[in-house]
Formats: structure tokens, C-alpha cells, sequence
């Protein structure tokens, strides 16, 4: 069993999870501690015991640990991209892409520790300065979705330790291998005990123990039902809260676009990675003159994706990570139907030689705005188009969501992107560009309901994971 990491010690659980590979049930990618409330108690008290110690270490030495965690995870980016595909189901590209990253996200926050800084100011006051500086929060708790099993845990875990906090992670109960992965990372490259936990296992009995064991802070990724309750939760606690929850990120599609451009970009935000990105677009709003061409031909790519095993070369298109993931996409293309929409493409359940939670992507057309295709999260390879009689219609459209993380817009006209950049309800906007993919040294979130609390990424991380103290300085 791969145990816990708790208080700088690998420790077994009662109860293990079976870690499967959605594209083929018959494989086994290994068994993982499932942590009780006893566990996530010692793993708080552990990562406070560690606190004090590891805020006053050096910027050097934060920086030096998280330079080596990065280099391990990518000179092995091919093992722990095979692992990572082999637990989620992205293609071998993608999960190595996504294992990149997570290195690449290491070495940015080993620059950033260095880079804490604060503010000397004159008081109003004669004779009297004001120094405003960054300390570390303390106890920060972070709690992960399963679509990015290393990158997301990489990009909470990192500015959490370079700014001096301690932390625990509890991964998704359907990607524990990942996160197992880089605490074994982070535990060889010279981390002192406590300072990062791993406690593996259910959300419903980790989470409120988390909360109740008495952190100082929690980032959360996931779904809104779950955020939401844990924001009331995180509220009556006093504890700094972040969220990132979920999108119905609109693609715009003006008269004016380039329709391959605009075609592949649907096709990359709403099919790749099965769908399963919070940045995925799963709203593709089309103007009127643009709109036939566009449908035809984005049928005829989507009918060519190559769906099948993560790790096969010639898959485009993976499983969809799990049984209950599928019976929603599925539920939601049935849904679709019933509510009027045409299924242009695909939305079966597809067999391949391996048992596994194969989908063909399914392509709507003949939307509404009101459908539930159009208004809820679906996760899935599952993509609706909505015709606008103008551009500006297309923009009523787009924000005409309580969703607000992505927005892209393909056009021609600089005039339009710049208009869109501006009027986009969306914390990202994306301009000839799919709405899914995003740099990692710049702020990630948000709108609306999607987020909640200071940016994720970049060197806006610094928000969430410091706490400002202003200074008077007499004479
Ligand atoms: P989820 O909310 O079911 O689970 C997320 C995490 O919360 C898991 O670790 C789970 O164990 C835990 N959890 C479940 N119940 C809990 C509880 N009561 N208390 C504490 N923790 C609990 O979400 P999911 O299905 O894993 O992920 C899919 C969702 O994540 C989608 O909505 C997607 O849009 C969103 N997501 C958002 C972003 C973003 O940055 N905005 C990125 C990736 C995924």
C-alpha cells in the first residue's frame, strides 16, 4: 500500500483505495492509504509543530528545496506522465505536458521565494516610518479536484513552501498516485518533517476533519456544490479561503473569424483532455453568416478524433476518468436531446479492445440559451452551439452565465478583441486561442461564481499564501 505522509513518516491506513486505470479496468495502477480523521488531526498538528521552524529558514533554503523538487519531476516527466495517465486517463502527451508543467511551476516558486519583499514608507506622522511586510499564513490546507492530478497540487503546494507556510495536501480519492508521487518528491529533495503532509482518502471525512483540526488557511479546487460549503464552513472558522471551482466558458465565433483557426480552437477547448478542463468550451457561439460552415466542418474533425487508450500512440482523445463521470455525460447528451437540441456527433458510449470509460465526443447544435447543455457544468466531452445574430449578440450570450473563469473569442478584427477583452465576464479571456491551456507564471481564476479569493499562479500567488503586517516605526 503507498502509505500517508504524515509528521515526515510513511504511515499506513486501515483502509486502502484501488487506484483504477479508466482506460482499462483490468489494470490495477496501485493501492492507496484512505486516511481516518485521527490521520488528518496528526498531519495538522504536525504541519503546526513544523511552522515556527520553517517560516524563519531562509529564502535560500525554501528556494534551494523547491529548485530540486522541480528538477526531479521533470528529468522523470515520462514515468510520471505514464502514472499520471495511466490514474486519469489523459493521452501520454498530455499528462506529460501536464508533469511539465508541475516542474516548471517548482522552479518558477524557487524564484519567487527569493523575490518576498515589502514597503518602507514615511508615516503621516513626523519622526515616524511605516514598514508593510509579507509573513506566511501558517497551516495551509489544500484540497484537489482529479482532472490535474500533479499540476494542481504543484501549483497550491509550491507558493505554499516558498513563503514560509506548512501544509496538507488531500488529493482526489481517484488520483492518489500523483499526489503520492510528488510528497515522495518533496520528502527526498530535503523537506523537514511536518512541514508538507499527505493524507489521501475521502473528502466528506477528510475535509470537515481538516477544517475542525484547526488550519489557518485552505485553497480549494473542485467542484462549486463542495466550494461552496466549505467557504461557509472556512467562514464561521476564521480561515482564509480560497477557492476554484468550476466554467461554462463561451467560445465566441465572429463573422469575420478564420474558419480552421476557429475550428481547431473549438475543437482543442472543448474535446482534449475529454473534456474534463474547468477552462473547456463547452459553449461555442457562432455568428450567424459563420455559423453553418463552422458546424459542418467542426462535425467532420470531431468525427476523426482517435479515441481510445491513454497510453496509445495513436489516441487523441482518452477515457473519461470514471464510471459516475460517464453516466453524467451521458445523462447530459440524453438530457440534450429530450430538451430539443440536434446531435450533430457522437455522445455514445464507446467499446474498445480494453474495458474503459470510453465516450465519443458529442457535438450540439441548435441550442438555446436556457438549456441545461448551455447552463450546467457538464465535465465532459460535450460541446453546444448557440447561433448569434450579431457580435454583440454573441457577447450577450457569452455572459450570460453565472460561471466567469474562461472566455475566448475568434475574429479578425482588433477592434473586437480588444472590445472583448474589455467587456468579457470572465476572468481570462482568450483571443484566437482555445479557452483551455494557460501559462503558469501568470494569475489563474475566475469570476462570478467560478472563483472566490485572491488569484492562484504567478506572482499574484503571493496574495493567498502571505498575510500583510504594517508597521509603525518611532523614533
Ligand atoms: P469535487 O468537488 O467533487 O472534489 C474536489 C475535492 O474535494 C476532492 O479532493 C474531494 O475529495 C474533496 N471533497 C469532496 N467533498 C468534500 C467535503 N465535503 N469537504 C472537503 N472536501 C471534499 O470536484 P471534482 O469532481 O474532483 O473536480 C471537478 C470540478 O473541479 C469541476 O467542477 C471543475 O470545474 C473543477 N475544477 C476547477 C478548476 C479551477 O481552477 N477553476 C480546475 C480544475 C477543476
Amino acid at each position: 500500500m503507498h502509505s500517508n505522509l504524515i509528521d515526515g513518516i510513511w504511515r499506513n491506513s486501515q483502509t486502502a483505495l484501488r487506484n483504477e486505470n479508466p482506460s482499462d479496468l483490468d489494470d490495477v495502477v496501485g493501492e492507496y492509504a484512505s486516511g481516518s480523521p485521527d490521520d488528518m488531526r496528526e498531519a495538522v498538528a504536525a504541519a503546526r509543530a513544523a511552522f515556527p521552524a520553517w517560516s524563519r529558514t531562509t529564502p535560500q533554503q525554501r528556494s534551494d528545496i523547491l529548485d530540486t523538487a522541480g528538477s526531479e519531476i521533470l528529468a522523470r516527466r515520462q514515468v510520471l506522465g505514464t502514472l499520471l495517465a495511466r490514474e486519469e486517463g489523459k493521452t501520454l502527451p498530455e499528462a506529460i505536458g501536464e508533469v511539465t508543467r508541475a516542474g516548471q511551476i517548482f522552479k518558477f516558486f524557487a524564484g519567487e521565494a527569493l523575490r518576498m519583499q515589502g514597503e518602507l514608507m514615511d508615516s503621516v506622522r513626523p519622526g515616524v516610518e511605516v514598514l508593510v511586510s509579507r509573513e506566511a499564513v501558517g497551516v495551509v490546507g489544500l484540497i484537489t479536484p482529479w482532472n490535474f492530478p500533479i499540476a494542481i497540487p504543484a501549483w497550491k503546494t509550491a507558493p505554499a513552501l516558498a513563503f514560509g507556510n506548512t501544509v496538507v495536501l488531500k488529493p482526489a480519492e481517484l488520483v492518489p498516485g500523483s499526489a503520492w508521487a510528488l510528497a515522495d518528491i518533496l520528502q527526498r529533495a530535503g523537506l523537514p518533517a511536518g512541514v508538507f503532509n499527505l493524507v489521501m482518502g475521502s473528502g466528506h471525512v477528510l475535509g470537515p476533519a481538516m477544517l475542525d483540526a484547526g488550519i489557518d488557511a485552505l485553497s480549494f479546487t473542485g467542484s462549486q456544490r463542495t466550494g461552496q460549503s466549505l467557504a461557509k464552513a472556512c467562514a464561521v472558522r476564521g480561515i482564509k479561503v480560497q477557492l476554484e471551482m468550476g466554467g461554462k466558458n463561451p467560445l465566441v465565433v465572429a463573422d469575420d473569424a478564420d474558419l480552421e483557426q476557429a475550428v481547431e480552437c473549438a475543437l482543442n477547448g472543448a474535446f482534449y483532455a475529454t473534456g474534463q478542463r474547468c477552462t473547456a468550451s463547452s459553449r461555442l457561439i457562432v455568428c450567424n453568416s459563420i455559423h453553418d460552415a463552422f458546424v459542418t466542418r467542426l462535425a467532420e474533425r470531431t468525427a476523426a478524433l482517435r479515441v481510445g487508450h491513454a497510453l496509445a500512440v495513436e489516441s487523441q482523445i482518452g477515457p473519461v476518468a470514471s464510471e459516475a463521470q460517464l453516466a453524467n455525460n451521458l445523462s447530459h447528451v440524453a438530457g440534450g436531446q429530450a430538451e430539443g437540441a440536434r446531435l450533430v456527433y457522437g455522445g455514445e458510449h464507446l467499446k474498445r479492445t480494453t474495458r474503459g470509460y470510453y465516450q465519443a465526443p458529442a457535438l450540439f447544435a441548435d441550442c438555446t440559451p436556457d438549456m441545461r447543455l448551455c447552463r450546467e457544468e457538464i465535465f465532459g466531452p460535450v460541446a453546444a452551439v448557440l447561433r448569434a445574430e450579431s457580435y454583440e449578440h454573441a457577447l450577450a450570450l457569452a455572459n450570460d452565465t453565472p460561471y466567469g473563469l474562461a472566455a475566448g473569442l475568434c475574429t479578425r478584427s482588433l477592434a473586437r478583441a480588444t472590445h472583448f477583452r474589455r467587456h468579457a465576464e470572465a476572468g481570462m479571456v482568450m483571443v484566437n486561442l482555445p479557452t483551455a491551456g494557460v501559462d503558469y507564471h501568470v494569475p489563474f481564476g475566475g469570476r462570478k461564481t467560478s472563483s472566490h479569493g485572491p488569484r492562484e499562479q504567478g506572482r499574484y500567488a503571493i496574495e493567498f499564501y502571505t498575510t500583510v503586517k504594517t508597521a509603525y516605526l518611532g523614533s
